[in-house]
């Protein structure tokens, strides 16, 4: 669910709505004062990292989980298919 920031033309409160699929842009009303003169803003909450930011951020051990997973798997082996070739006579 989304979450965006509005800032108050009234009284220039921001306040930060939670957006469900039932949720309606005009229905959205300052939290300070309850005008419905509010304007939707860049969320603060909702800029989302990028790609590169958001790996760095992530605890060094999903890589070794990442690989462990991998290695797992039947297709991750090159060397799998060699064995099962038989050389030409
Ligand atoms: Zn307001």
């Amino acid at each position: 669910m989304p979450i965006y920031e509005f800032e108050c033309r009234e009284c220039a409160g921001v306040s930060s709505h939670l957006f469900r699929s039932d949720t309606r842009m005009e229905d959205v009303r300052c939290k300070a004062c309850g005008s419905a003169r509010v304007e939707k803003i860049l969320s603060r909450i909702a800029v989302h990292k990028d790609l590169s930011s958001q790996l760095s951020g992530l605890d060094p051990k999903y890589d070794k989980m990442v690989d462990a997973t991998v290695a797992k798997q039947p297709g991750s082996d090159p060397d799998r298919l060699l064995r099962k070739m038989k050389p030409f006579k």
